[in-house]
């Protein structure tokens, strides 16, 4: 594709709602900009623009001309999406999109794109630290740590079978509405280390609890021959040399790491 056309058909909501926005155009005019931009004449780019802010949940009569500073965090989202979706792109890349807002606002905001998605017939990316949230929006997952892939699979693959130790430490540190079942001890111990200047072998082995002295040496690959979904550890791996590898398993069954 040209980049132009690659361009609109890929759009971005960013985690901070208010320096997203133009703080000197209205919310109509801020969603209507991209399309003039790309050739839409003004009238229709308006129309597109106050169709998109009914979509949201904005009424056009009451919202169209405010600013970005006379509405709520979950308002000025909702804007930025409707912005996204203005140039009627395939693929929304969502960055940390609701991380800022209050959870109430947060499921609504989340319902309102699940919404989108179907009508829309969009593709999102969801980049996310909350892992209740990507298990609610997500068909897939791809866990990654210091920049690279460590685990990758269907969402319910992934939380039924974590088979990378990062993975199980992220989930293991997930707070639980039990109280029988607690969080005594830390899943994970130490900060991240520099990524500039990732650890040797496997970048995790400085706080993983199955790292052994091979892991300072050897890099894992991806690998889908022992977990049922692609993993990046020797335990994964078939001749990862790893004292402890995974028993062979189907996909959907549950993983036998000790
Ligand atoms: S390769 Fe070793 S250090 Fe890395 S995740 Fe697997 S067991 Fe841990």
């Amino acid at each position: 594709l040209p980049m132009k056309a690659f361009r609109s058909q890929v759009q971005m909501v960013f985690q901070d709602s208010y320096s997203s926005l133009n703080p000197r155009l209205t919310i109509e005019e801020s969603v209507a900009f991209t399309p003039r931009v790309h050739g839409v004449p003004p009238r229709e780019a308006t129309e597109r623009a106050r169709y998109l802010l009914e979509r949201v949940g904005l009424e056009p009569k009451r919202f169209a001309g405010r600013y970005p500073h006379e509405l709520s965090g979950g308002q000025r989202q909702r804007v930025n999406i409707a912005r996204a979706l203005a140039l009627r792109p395939r693929l929304v890349i969502l960055d940390e999109a609701v991380s800022a807002l209050d959870k109430s606002v947060e499921a609504q905001v989340l319902n309102l794109l699940l919404d989108l998605k179907a009508e829309f017939d969009l593709t999102y990316v969801f980049i996310s630290h909350d892992l209740n949230v990507i298990r609610y929006l997500c068909d897939r997952v791809m866990v990654m740590y210091l920049g690279k892939v460590v685990e990758i699979g269907d969402t319910e693959s992934v939380y039924a079978n974590p088979a990378h130790p990062y993975t199980r430490a992220l989930l293991a540190s997930m707070p639980s509405m039990d109280p029988d079942h607690r969080t005594l001890a830390a899943p994970l111990a130490g900060d991240p280390p520099n990524p500039i200047n990732p650890p040797p072998g496997c970048s995790f082995h400085p706080r993983c609890a199955r790292a052994e002295p091979i892991c300072e040496r050897r890099a894992p690959v991806l690998s889908d021959a022992l977990a049922g979904h692609p993993v990046s550890c020797l335990m994964a791996m078939p001749d990862g040399g790893h004292s402890l590898p995974m028993r062979r398993m189907t996909p959907g069954l549950h993983a036998a790491t000790p």
